[in-house]
């Protein structure tokens, strides 16, 4: 037991996300972690299943990680990229360039996610607009969808479950569409982009919809997008800042699916969760409309700390883990590892489905539930589980045991019987 003596002053402090602060039960403080335990004051240890919203790859403090930072901060922890130049972010867009798909070449570096996704939509708009074309300001994105909680990107999240209801007016109007997985619905989304000359771009989050509830769709699904928007001539976005870095079992959920973006949005699992870092990948032929001796026609944009060596430099280290043999394809294993342990619950009276893919797993309820409860009774577990609306999920790094996995899986089942009764 660890006395904390910052947890109660700064709980009248600070202010949690998402968090309603009156009624937030107490956060459990953790002093330690390794792996894919969280070890806490209280001297309980949790076996963690999210991963510290899905960054966490390779378990908590991984030693290549540390010395790959430790490494930088000797040399050189940052110097900013306007006049100047680090190794580590040019050696990283060199890297991820050759890592991702296609003619995606050109990498411009932020530190969160919903700034990759304000990045890309900028690019896309202002793309049209050096080519001449005025008016194409709007974009696609899909029921379901997330990319982030920034103005721009709230108004191509799902309007039902985004923050739409609560920001309303002070939004963008978008198009928001069914995903098209069955016939009618592609023929929705070709109609939609022949009927409006207004569209700068179409947003997917490839293969997996993972704030909104870790939905899944085909591979099919995201060619007959990439069709659409190649017979429209519009630039399609995959935001893979979850998905990206081997979460489905593949470097990008793009390779999986065989389906190949004009531009791409990494984050969350780019550092391995160790510091903030993300990045929006353009292709070339997009880039090219940039590239002019017409200052007009730069891409006006400038993070203060973009290209942070630290997070580069961690970055790098990260994916060369990722590249191991058998990193990806253990994905793959634990893809079917997880299949197996949860189909039993597939066929439970309060479960409406199961779904996994990759690193990703998933048991959504028929009904709705006190979802603060049931993160309790996970902790009283000994298991760190954070349900999503009525889904249950799992985002464990890749290299979880098959026991702590089966430790994770007895929790849901455990608590799915506690939800029926
Ligand atoms: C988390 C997430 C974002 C936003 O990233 P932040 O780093 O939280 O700003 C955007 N898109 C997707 C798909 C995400 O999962």
């Amino acid at each position: 037991m660890v006395h904390v003596d910052w947890l109660d002053t700064g709980l009248n402090h600070v202010w949690l996300p998402y968090t309603q602060m009156q009624t937030t039960p107490m956060p459990a403080a953790v002093t330690g972690m390794q792996g894919t335990t969280l070890h806490l004051a209280n001297g309980q240890s949790l076996i963690d299943g999210i991963g510290s919203w899905w960054t966490c790859a390779h378990g908590y403090n991984h030693p290549a990680l540390k010395q790959a930072l430790i490494r930088q901060l000797d040399t050189l922890p940052h110097v900013m990229l306007g006049g100047l130049a680090h190794e580590p972010a040019y050696r990283l867009a060199t890297r991820l360039a050759a890592l991702t798909p296609g003619d995606l070449t050109r990498v411009f570096f932020t530190e969160s996610g919903s700034v990759a996704v304000e990045v890309a939509m900028k690019v896309a708009v202002q793309s049209w607009r050096n080519q001449g074309i005025g008016g194409r300001t709007r974009f696609v994105a899909f029921k379901g969808g997330y990319h982030g909680d920034t103005f721009a990107t709230m108004s191509i999240c799902d309007p039902d479950e985004g923050m739409h209801a609560f920001f309303g007016d002070a939004l963008s109007p978008q198009y928001i569409a069914d995903l098209p997985d069955t016939p009618e619905r592609c023929e929705a989304l070709m109609a939609l982009l022949d009927d409006h000359s207004d569209i700068a771009g179409v947003i997917v989050e490839p293969l997996v919809q993972g704030a909104g509830g870790m939905r899944m769709h085909s591979a099919e699904t995201l060619a007959a997008i990439r069709l659409a928007c190649d017979v429209h001539g519009i630039p399609l976005i995959f935001d893979e800042v979850f998905t990206g870095f081997g979460r489905t079992g593949h470097m990008f959920a793009a390779d999986r699916a065989g389906v190949t973006p004009d531009i791409m949005t990494v984050g969350k699992a780019l550092t391995g969760g160790v510091t903030p870092l993300a990045a929006t990948i353009v292709s070339q032929r997009l880039y090219d409309t940039f590239h002019d001796i017409d200052p007009d026609k730069a891409l006006m944009h400038g993070p203060t700390f973009t290209g942070h060596a630290l997070g580069c430099a961690v970055a790098m280290a990260s994916i060369d883990l990722l590249e191991n043999p058998g990193v990806l394809s253990g994905v793959l294993e634990l893809e079917k590892r997880m299949s197996d342990m949860l189909a039993p619950l597939a066929d439970h009276r309060a479960v409406e489905n199961v779904r996994v893919m990759g690193a990703v797993s998933a048991v959504e309820m028929k009904k709705g539930f006190d979802v603060e409860a049931s993160r309790a009774r996970f902790i009283d577990r000994g298991v760190f589980i954070r349900p999503l609306g009525r889904v249950i999920y799992l985002t464990p790094a890749f290299c979880i045991s098959a026991e702590d996995l089966s430790a994770l899986i007895d929790a849901i089942s455990s608590e799915v019987d506690v939800l029926a009764a």
